[in-house]
């Protein structure tokens, strides 16, 4: 029920013979208040609402382990879905607001080489209300007002897109928790048909694209999903999303020691981004157990960002978060299915495989 918008509730209500107002009446309990049940609608009549729990879902995700950051505030969530599977989403105090990372899918098959989150493959989709509920309980459980989300926890999320766009459109309504679209970034490894498909659908939302190399052989090397969409034509895409949208991109680059930080590499990157004229999000790789990629040095990591500077492309260095509790995505998923493998239903898998903790983002 929650993955419905207004219009489809009001005709759900008319359908069973009611009055269409009570679907306005339900919609304002599940994306205003926040309800974690039927039961708490007291607007409705009592016969009204055993008959909904009856007949309907009501996804409400569980809060299974929070940790919370000393250094900065940072909390990573773990909720586990109605089916048993486990997800992470991250809550990033700014002083701009409160922003939450939130996965799109359980697993991801997109296989970026450095990325823990792959490892195990795609469990599933999830659908806007397990999307959405990262947001609400996280705003519940904090008791402060989120302000940002970015779609760049677990998962692809242009490889989930009708339910993608249905948890944009349900986040940002002005009768639900109306978070501005222009305070929403989803980012993508390079679905070249997502992309553009995504410029048609008049959105203010910020579009970030995970580049990481300059030249399509080194992105192929560590990106299979290259193998599919050539550089040249997720550039295209890109080029194609801003002219639609007038929304400038984010480049988002894993700096990768030795494999993608020297200063060639810097002005290529510049050369690419400069007709686009996007924004660099540098990101020093979170080393993956399973993976050999390093942090480059720090000097490496000022000369990279200054080169790129000095071809005109500014390059933001992401802050890291969290660091005293495994900060990066991914990383107390595994722990969990690894330490607790009966409480997940793919946690036998991982574990058998011997996989230790991993991070990202
Ligand atoms: N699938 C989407 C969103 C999820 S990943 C995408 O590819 O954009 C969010 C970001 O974290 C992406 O830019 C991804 O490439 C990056 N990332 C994944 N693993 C990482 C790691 N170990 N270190 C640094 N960034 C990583």
């Amino acid at each position: 029920m929650k993955s419905l918008t207004r219009e489809e509730l009001r005709s759900e209500m008319a359908k069973r013979g009611e009055k269409t107002f009570r679907g306005d009446q339900i919609y304002e309990w599940i994306h205003k208040k926040l309800a974690e049940s039927f039961t708490q609608m007291s607007n409705l009549s009592r016969d009204l609402r055993e008959q909904l729990e009856e007949e309907y879902e009501y996804v409400s995700l569980e809060i299974v382990e929070v940790q919370r950051s000393k250094l900065d505030g940072t909390c990573k969530y773990l909720f586990r879905l109605p089916d048993g599977y486990v997800i992470e989403s991250v809550l990033m105090p700014y002083h701009h607001g409160n922003s939450v990372c939130i996965s799109s899918q359980a697993g991801c098959r997109m296989g970026c080489r450095f990325c823990a989150s792959t490892i195990g493959g795609l469990e599933r989709n999830l659908r806007p209300s397990e999307m959405l509920d990262q947001v609400y309980q996280i705003q519940k459980d904090s008791g402060e007002r989120v302000s940002n989300v970015v779609i760049m926890g677990t998962g692809e999320p242009l490889d989930n897109y009708t339910n993608l766009l249905t948890f944009l459109h349900l986040l940002s309504d002005e009768g639900g928790l109306n978070i501005s679209q222009r305070n929403i970034t989803v980012s993508t490894c390079g679905i070249v048909p997502g992309i553009r498909q995504l410029a048609e659908e008049k959105l203010q939302i910020t579009l970030a694209i995970s580049l990481h190399a300059p030249t399509q052989e080194k992105r192929q090397k560590l990106m299979p999903v290259a193998n599919k969409y050539h550089l040249e034509e997720v550039l295209d895409a890109c080029a194609y999303y801003f002219r639609k949208t007038g929304r400038r991109i984010t480049f988002e680059y894993s700096l990768l020691g030795g494999i993608n930080d020297s200063l060639e590499d810097a002005e290529a990157l510049a050369a690419l981004v400069k007709p686009i004229g996007g924004h660099v999000n540098l990101i020093p790789v979170n080393p993956v157990t399973e993976r050999d990629f390093v942090r480059p040095g720090k000097k490496v990591i000022d000369n990279f960002k200054n080169k790129l500077e000095n071809c005109g492309i500014n390059g933001t260095l992401r802050r890291e978060m969290g660091r005293d509790i495994d900060g990066a995505c991914g990383q107390l998923r595994k722990r969990y299915m690894k330490d607790r493998p009966e409480n997940s239903p793919f946690g036998h898998k991982n574990y058998a495989r011997g996989e230790k903790g991993g991070d990202k983002c």
